[in-house]
């Protein structure tokens, strides 16, 4: 992969918080990938696995326990209050819950407008006018520029918040589950557009989500977290038809299909998720892995390793053995092909 390619790196990122009680939550655990340019990049995992943390990480609104995040050749983990306000516009988040992320007492048109404010866009008209533009842009009638919030449905804030992102003209946005909280018709139209505008503005992204399905609708390439690290990252494509990580493999066994097959039970995951105060030894997944286990597997740590062209697992396993549990599921209609 040519350097200057990738926007965004993530280098041996690492998060931990320390509890009231003195007791480490090891959100992120190490992580090293590259987002690149005009890329999607489809994050899933289970809830509480680090990715909102690691999306909050990449935009800088955590600082890393260690490691570094490298942004269109710049550190930002190295940068002052003063030069992360300068690059600020050019890295954008959209948040899980959009009634949440806006004013309940600023009207639409004054919540689109503040980013255009803060860059001394231009006149009052020259702001309305672009604001108007950004509406339309993500399917918004100017009717709503009036109204507050509360006024608008679900997928109305949404679109709200996706178009506060644009104004800002960025070159990365973190999309933080943007349509978990939304009906299944309202969450394929928001997915829809951000793909449109991805397209269009040639924008590198970040969507985060728990949903597998959701995720390879949208990314070019797809990473799988477990428990504060990626266990599987590879284009969409291969990912989907050739899993190599058991997780994976269980995660797209649970997807609902059309003509329901049980999954098979070697497939389904037992168990919740363990906590990131108390990580497994060995491979973090060994609690709840279905395939028969070497020793290995509870003593040592299995790198994130190239398995395929472009794709890697971190998995003892992967493209051997546990390559024989292939899930194989043929791209479906509505998945992004390979960039
Ligand atoms: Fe399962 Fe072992 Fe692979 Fe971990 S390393 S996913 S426990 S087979």
């Amino acid at each position: 992969m040519s350097p200057n390619r990738a926007l965004v790196k993530a280098e041996d990122l690492v998060k931990h918080f320390v509890t009231d009680l003195g007791q480490v939550v090891r959100a992120v655990d190490g992580v090293t990938f590259d987002i690149l340019r005009g890329e999607t990049l489809g994050l899933v995992g289970e809830s509480g696995c680090g990715k909102t943390t690691l999306g909050r990480l990449l935009c800088r609104f955590h600082e890393p326990t260690h490691g570094r995040v490298i942004f269109d050749g710049v550190d930002l983990t190295g940068l002052g209050t003063w030069e992360l306000r300068q690059l600020r516009p050019r890295i954008q988040m959209i948040f899980q819950d959009p009634f949440a992320s806006l004013n309940p007492h600023k009207t639409i048109e004054q919540a689109i407008g503040l980013p255009l404010r803060i860059r001394g866009y231009g006149t009052r008209k020259a702001i309305r006018d672009r604001v108007i533009e950004l509406m339309q842009l993500v399917g918004l009638d100017v009717i709503h520029a009036e109204r507050f919030p509360h006024q608008l449905s679900g997928g109305q804030q949404q679109r709200v918040g996706i178009a506060r992102a644009l104004a800002a003209q960025p070159d990365f946005i973190v999309a933080d589950e943007p349509v978990s909280s939304l009906d299944v018709s309202i969450q394929a139209q928001i997915l829809q557009i951000l793909r449109r505008l991805q397209a269009q503005f040639r924008l590198t992204m970040l969507f985060v989500s728990h949903d597998i399905s959701v995720v390879s609708h949208i990314s070019h390439r797809i990473a799988v977290m477990y428990l504060g690290k990626i266990v599987e990252v590879g284009h969409v494509r291969s990912v989907l038809e050739r899993p190599q990580h058991p997780y994976t493999q269980a995660l797209l066994a649970a997807v609902p299909k059309i003509e329901p097959t049980p999954p098979s039970n070697h497939l389904r995951l037992s168990g919740d998720p363990p906590s990131p105060l108390n990580v497994p030894p060995g491979c973090r997944f060994h609690p709840r892995c279905f395939l028969e286990l070497p020793d290995e597997c509870r003593k040592v740590e299995p790198d994130l390793r190239e398995i395929a062209p472009s794709h890697n697992a971190a998995c003892h396993l992967a493209a051997t053995k546990g390559a024989d549990a292939h899930f194989p599921r043929k791209l479906q209609k509505g998945d992004k092909e390979t960039m």
